[in-house]
């Protein structure tokens, strides 16, 4: 690659990032299609298709041209343009990292996470763990060795961090973890011997045709502009954004649970806000999107959790979701509404666990992924030291692998190193609600109107218009100041402490 010019090296930039746009908005298009709409069986074309954008996108982000062009750039960019700058940073980022994996390695990491997601979901089945510890012992060795080409200086597990979370250490997330087991672990054990919360009303009858424009409701009330934003439904609830200017959503109705669909439309409501009041000048560059998936999660849980789930909001809430279903809610006041959506108790699978103790179940992904990457636990012992750490955190216990060491597909999909990642998000979100609030007050009495204005406007100024500008360590300490999970212990403590009539 030969530039002449700086104007002429911007030129290239944007050529190369329209193109990865137009691959990834393709690619992402047809897996929402896929999961939304599409027929079953057109999964082979979509396959093909899929697979010949994927290369087209690997090869562009991987040429070795992109790291002399980012290299011109950042050498001739004025200091002062720090988008010019990001760009041509995250440009060479992806191409030397690339660079170091050997080709072949690469595609025998592609073809095991492949047939191991495919033996799990067979372990998983058949509660059969010594069919998946193969695979997980050439995942994890895998890891090792990805390490050592993502960031050699780092430790391997440091290095396995950072790409989800650019910046991260296991040193801040044991301090972080040290935090949580401290102060939550105690007031979950204060919180089970309390008197259980009744939500037998939200497991009543609630018409799915109900259920959607109750989801219209919620996106309009979270402030939703439906010509940016669509909602689909889907298995699983997820958001994907192509620009500010269209993003789209989905949720899962189940009939005897409203609560279900309604916190997943406000945490993928959440996500949905980050990607819709990103910086225009951003669309279809490598800044578009969010600064990472913590950074994505705390924006989701601050909709989903301290907003959503508020006793401010319940007041906007509630008598909006009465008028929808007045026969089922016609003997429940607002308060039993608030107390039910907030229950918490130790449960065994992560992914339906309350907001109380959604991060101990990370706690334990957390210790076990470090000791299997720092090669402290061998493979076999995974589900005896998974069931251990349940019982010590959560106090229960875990009746089999299929609940228990199973459960989750990031290790199959040869993911160590992510899992962290849903628990900062929860803590990034409480620490900037302490500093909105220093700055603007106490925001709750705007929620108790309906008007969230001012919040999504600190949010948009602190967070959202910077896209991925940041790495998120960052922004975090541009917006809040240095990362402290005391913020989230305390807001857990207080609200936990209230709700169960116990002093914190
Ligand atoms: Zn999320």
């Amino acid at each position: 690659m030969t530039c002449t010019s700086l104007h002429e090296a911007v030129g290239l930039l944007e050529s190369i990032e329209k193109k990865m746009y137009a691959y990834n908005h393709a690619m992402s298009l047809i897996g929402v299609d896929g999961n939304t709409v599409a027929p079953k069986a057109g999964v082979e074309g979509r396959g093909i298709t899929l697979g010949v954008l994927g290369e087209l996108a690997y090869s562009l982000s991987t040429d070795r041209e992109n790291i002399a062009l980012a290299e011109y750039i950042l050498q001739n960019a004025p200091k002062d343009d720090l988008a010019l700058r990001r760009r041509a940073e995250l440009l060479k980022k992806t191409a030397e990292k690339n660079a170091r994996i050997p080709a072949d390695e690469y595609i025998a990491f592609t073809v095991l996470t492949n047939e191991a997601q495919d033996v799990w979901a067979k372990a998983k089945n058949t509660n059969d763990f010594s069919l998946f510890a193969p695979y997980l012992e050439k995942i994890v060795a895998f890891n090792r060795k990805l390490a050592g080409y993502y960031d050699a200086s780092l430790p391997p597990y440091d290095a396995l961090l950072n790409e989800f979370e650019e910046g991260l250490t296991a040193k801040t997330l044991d301090t972080f973890f040290a935090t949580l087991r401290s102060e939550i672990v105690p007031l979950m054990k204060k919180v089970a011997q309390s008197a259980p919360i009744d939500i037998s009303f939200l497991r009543r009858s609630y018409p799915i045709e109900a259920q959607r424009r109750f989801s219209d409701v919620l996106m309009e009330l979270i402030g939703i502009d439906r010509d940016r934003c669509t909602i689909g439904e889907t298995e699983h609830p997820f958001t994907d954004g192509f620009s500010n200017r269209d993003v789209r959503i989905t949720t899962h109705y189940h009939e005897n649970a409203p609560d279900d669909s309604m916190f997943s439309v406000i945490h993928e409501g959440g996500h949905a806000i980050y990607e819709l009041d990103g910086d225009d000048a951003f669309n279809y560059t490598l800044l578009c999107g969010g600064a990472s998936m913590s950074m994505h999660e705390s924006q989701s849980r601050f909709y989903e959790n301290i907003i959503g789930r508020s006793r401010a909001f319940c007041s906007v809430l509630f008598p909006r979701m009465q008028k929808i279903f007045p026969g089922q809610l016609a003997d429940v006041t607002e308060d039993m509404f608030y107390r039910a959506i907030n229950r918490a108790e130790p449960s065994l699978i992560r992914t339906q666990a309350d907001e109380l103790t959604y991060a101990l179940h990370i706690m334990v992904r957390y210790e076990i992924e470090k000791e299997l990457v720092g090669g402290t636990l061998p493979v076999c012992d995974v589900p005896a030291r998974w069931n251990a750490l349940y019982k010590e955190y959560l106090g229960i216990d875990v009746p089999s692998d299929t609940e228990g060491c199973l459960q989750d597909c990031h290790w199959a999909g040869g993911m160590l190193g992510y899992f962290p990642s849903y628990a900062l998000g929860s803590a990034y979100a409480a620490q900037m609600l302490d500093t909105m609030e220093a700055c603007l007050g106490d925001v709750f009495a705007d929620v108790e109107r309906g008007d969230l204005s001012k919040i999504r406007g600190w949010l948009k100024e602190n967070i959202h218009r910077y896209g991925q500008l940041y790495k998120p360590g960052e922004l975090l300490e541009r917006a809040c100041g240095p990362f402290d999970a005391s913020h989230y212990t305390n807001y857990l403590k207080k609200k936990f402490s209230a709700l169960y009539g116990f002093e914190a």
